[in-house]
């Protein structure tokens, strides 16, 4: 369903790299070796090619990193990863090439840009017959390995062993698959916890002691929603987190992409996942997990529902949750760097193990008012990385020079003494980890973010950044960002149509250009078709949600069945509530769950024409088959209503059927079809919450499913009726939660 997008096949060259390797370290800023060889096995002595590990974060950003001294620093200092930068390097100007998590994971593997390794978007599935680092690590003699999450879809290739998380993982008693099929998640494991455990158990007993290897510790934390380990509740949770400067930033100094994206706290942050203010689902915690979880958060719930902040004050009040659990998840991963390191030193692999720590990509803590990533604006473009190589990399330095996540795989390849191939793209960081000042330094770094429309709504763009400057280019909407990072690095103001920066907005616009050439980056794909950007629901941000509230009525309050009726219902179509055999309905954690027996529509009693519902729906992964029946009446003695329905299933969500009587939107034709699920297809997303909203007025009937338009179409055979949720597939538990509608 993702556009055809070409991955450009650059020769694999070898002839013309110069390799680095066999230095001799005490002349090291005088003497790199150039050599046309491989290193022979006599070669590998343990300074020419050390250990590798890689530890990887998920939306870490620099500004929780204590060593860089950012805000948050004192509050929620990270001495585990600032004994990184005390022993070694920290570098304060690395940026990744695309702000989203599956595309840095494959720039690293492949050291390419996303447009030439062809994972552009996360839905993207990773080509890894290509060539990557770890396969020519593996050819060079070293061990490889990964573990955590990988998020690339497809299986690692290239690796002796990979125990990685499934898609994004879970917080709680992670499975993980291996080559081996899926491994259950322990009860009362933790995922950053048991990510650094299997580390070091593949260190201490699987992997071959005689060779060097690569290992790379792969973090789901700190991505949302910011889920902390109980240890660290109460201290996180009472802290007082100082604000961005910027929080309340209006957007007036920037474009339309500032002003029309998805990701504020105000309007974006939603209180029940990401604030935890509804109950969730706790099915992966053990007792005493749960035990806790409540403690904390059902004490939160209760006092903020007694002030419900309203306007700045609910901003401030979620800046201050999402920095608890944010910097709380951060903390059990600077615990779990402090537990490596310890067993680095302990085991004697510290001393020939160089340490490497970098995030995917930054992420707005507040900032202009967000959270998230996307934006080439420096929150989102910048990340952390932290270097240790005992006796080489110089103690407690910092270098500045621009680098990024294009250049880990040639760095990884260049430690290990082997060939780095011409059509990667970056550039080794071994010898600014020895310390070296090269004189042919990159001066500026691209940029290009491509998924619009998607959650979030952040517009396509690409960019260059030097030391400087920053130009964006908002190319759908052929809108330019420039921005004087040195007057203004908060990015409050673009300066692209002043008259005073003429000249840096030439200079830099000869930058992309000649970027783009450089990197062979083709003209962007066609922007989906046919696809509406909702604007951001309002609602969903604010303390209206599950609650009762003027204008919308809750279908569900979180507790019972009262309103709901089964029409198979034994004889006498008793409302759910009073029939006492099994329904295949009931009230679990704040959520309906429907079961396959029996396949049916559950009614509500209340009777709409014309209105706005919205629900939330989960899904089983496949084979699902569901929907939300509208303007629903039931005729007499018949089991089944006639009236509208909103589809939910693997293929058509979004779609209108007429129950009882055949698809109105699209019709069954195969090119209807075809054509309504390229457009659709990744709306919905199984094995996560959705945002369904169907609205009626009049014969207009629209549908949308997280924010994106599906269907908007015209009919009027249904007048009014009720609301119905289906269950129609053999397998499986549907889940629905935060019903309400408003009559419009
Ligand atoms: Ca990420």
């Amino acid at each position: 369903m993702n556009p055809a997008y070409p991955i450009l096949n650059a020769a694999f060259l070898g002839a013309a790299s110069v390799l680095f390797f066999g230095c001799d370290l005490s002349h090291r800023s005088t003497t790199v070796e150039e050599s046309t060889e491989l290193p022979s096995q006599s070669e590998t002595s343990s300074k020419s090619r050390p250990n590798v590990i890689f530890i990887f974060s998920d939306d870490h950003s620099y500004e929780a990193v204590s060593a860089y001294g950012g805000r948050l620093s004192q509050v929620a200092p990270t001495p585990n990863l600032d004994r990184i930068a005390q022993e070694g390097i920290r570098f304060d100007n690395c940026f990744v090439t695309n702000a989203l998590c599956g595309p840095s994971r494959a720039v690293i593997q492949t050291g390419k840009h996303s447009h030439l390794n062809g994972f552009m978007e996360n839905e993207h599935r990773f080509d890894g017959s290509q060539q990557t680092f770890p396969k020519l690590l593996q050819k060079g003699g070293y061990q490889t390995a990964v573990i955590g999450k990988w998020h690339l879809g497809t299986d690692p290739q290239g690796y002796d062993f990979w125990k990685v998380l499934p898609g994004q993982g879970t917080y709680y008693a992670p499975d993980f698959r291996t080559p081996d099929g899926l491994v259950e998640g322990t009860p009362g494991e933790y995922v950053t916890e048991a990510v650094v455990t299997q580390s070091i158990e593949w260190l201490e007993k699987e992997r071959d002691q005689s060779k060097p290897f690569m290992l790379m510790v792969q973090h789901k934390a700190p991505h949302r929603f910011w889920l902390p380990p109980v240890h660290l509740l109460d201290e996180y949770v009472s802290k007082d987190y100082p604000e961005p400067e910027n929080l309340f930033d209006d957007y007036g100094g920037r474009g339309t992409p500032a002003q029309t994206q998805d990701m504020t706290l105000r309007v974006t942050m939603d209180l029940a996942l990401d604030n935890k203010m509804v109950p969730f689902r706790q099915d992966r915690m053990n007792e005493a997990q749960k035990r806790k979880w409540n403690e904390v958060y059902d004490g939160i719930r209760a006092d903020v529902l007694k002030e419900r902040p309203q306007g700045d004050d609910l901003v401030r009040w979620k800046y201050q949750r999402y920095m608890a659990d944010y910097l709380a998840c951060i903390k059990s991963l600077d615990e779990s760097v402090g537990t490596m390191l310890e067993y680095l030193d302990e085991s004697g692999l510290a001393e020939n193990t160089v340490v490497i720590y970098a995030s995917d990509q930054g992420f707005f803590l507040g900032e202009h008012g967000w959270f998230d990533k996307r934006f080439m604006y420096e929150e989102s473009l910048r990340t952390p990385l932290l270097v240790r190589w005992p006796g080489v990399a110089k103690a407690g330095s910092v270098n500045k020079r621009m680098v990024s996540n294009l250049d880990f795989a040639q760095t990884f390849l260049d430690l290990a003494g082997l060939e780095q191939p011409s059509d990667m793209q970056g550039k080794s960081l071994k010898p600014l980890f020895e310390g070296e000042e090269p004189s042919d330094w990159r001066e500026s770094v691209y940029y290009h973010y491509y998924c619009f429309p998607e959650y979030h709504a952040v517009r396509r763009h690409d960019g260059a950044r030097n030391s400087r400057y920053k130009l964006m280019h908002f190319y759908d909407l052929d809108e330019w960002e420039l921005y004087d990072l040195e007057k203004d690095p908060g990015e409050m103001q673009s300066v692209h149509a002043d008259p005073a920066y003429a000249e840096a907005l030439t200079h830099m616009k000869g930058e992309l250009t000649k970027l783009r050439k450089q990197y062979e980056v083709p003209a962007p794909p066609a922007l989906r078709e046919g696809e509406t950007l909702f604007p951001p629901w309002r609602e969903f941000g604010t303390f209206e949600i599950g609650l009762p509230d003027e204008g919308w009525t809750s279908l569900f309050d979180g507790k019972s069945l009262d309103g709901w009726r089964r029409p198979f219902a034994s004889k006498s179509g008793d409302p759910v509530s009073q029939v006492s055999e099994p329904t295949g309905i009931e009230v679990v954690n704040g959520e309906i769950h429907l079961s396959p027996s029996p396949q049916v529509f559950y009614l509500h009693t209340l009777d709409f024409s014309d209105f706005i519902l919205e629900l939330e729906a989960f899904m089983p992964g496949k084979d699902f088959d569901s929907g939300i029946g509208f303007r629903c009446v039931l005729p007499k003695g018949k089991q089944l209503p006639d009236g509208y329905q909103s589809e939910i299933s693997d293929v058509r969500s979004g779609g209108i059927y007429d129950i009882g009587v055949g698809w109105m939107n699209p019709i069954d034709e195969e090119t209807k079809i075809n054509e309504f699920v390229d457009r659709t297809g990744t709306f919905f997303k199984p094995m996560a919450w959705n945002q369904i909203r169907v609205a009626c007025e009049g014969s207009r009937i629209r549908t949308w499913i997280n924010g994106q338009l599906c269907s908007d179409f015209e009919d009027d055979k249904h007048k009014h009726g009720t609301i119905g949720l289906q269950h129609h597939a053999k397998e499986g538990v549907y889940r629905f939660r935060n019903l309400r509608i408003r009559e419009i």
